[in-house]
């Protein structure tokens, strides 16, 4: 998915594209996977976008409720990317850091059966491992 097709989609549901709104779409676009709330807010002071905390809590709140971009709350905190490629998260319950990890296709299986079994639609999942990091474990020894 390109930027110009996120762009589009917010225009077509008749909402504004506001300066902080596509700063957030693209910083979001160039990060590889989640950004917390403070990450989000450093990368829009450095394209010189300073948005006070509570407005751009406003904006993650809406481009998520409207779906354009993912919000997770991992450990407490809020982070958010976008949802152009599909993937998981492990997540170090020691250093809370985040790698992002594919998984094969197993779980399409999995989901399958699930619909099936349920007759239920699936929609989406948001998949997270915690545990310890490789450094978190060399440190410990
Ligand atoms: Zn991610
Ligand atoms: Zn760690």
């Amino acid at each position: 998915m390109t930027i110009e097709a996120i762009y589009k989609t917010i225009k077509s549901k008749g909402n504004r594209l506001s300066r902080v709104r596509k700063a957030i779409i693209e910083t979001l676009f160039e990060s590889p996977c989640l950004l917390s709330t403070s990450e989000i807010l450093s990368a829009l002071k450095s394209r010189n976008i300073a948005p006070n905390r509570s407005t751009m809590y406003r904006e993650l709140m809406f481009l998520s409720h409207n779906s354009i971009i993912i919000k997770n709350t991992i450990c407490h905190k809020d982070y958010f990317e976008l949802p152009t490629d599909h993937h998981h998260h492990l997540v170090c319950t020691n250093c809370n850091s985040i790698k992002k990890v594919v998984i094969g296709r197993h779980l399409q299986k999995q989901e399958k059966q699930l619909e099936k079994e349920n007759g239920f639609t699936i929609t989406g999942h948001s998949i997270e491992f915690y545990g310890i990091c490789k450094n978190c474990r060399i440190n410990s020894v």
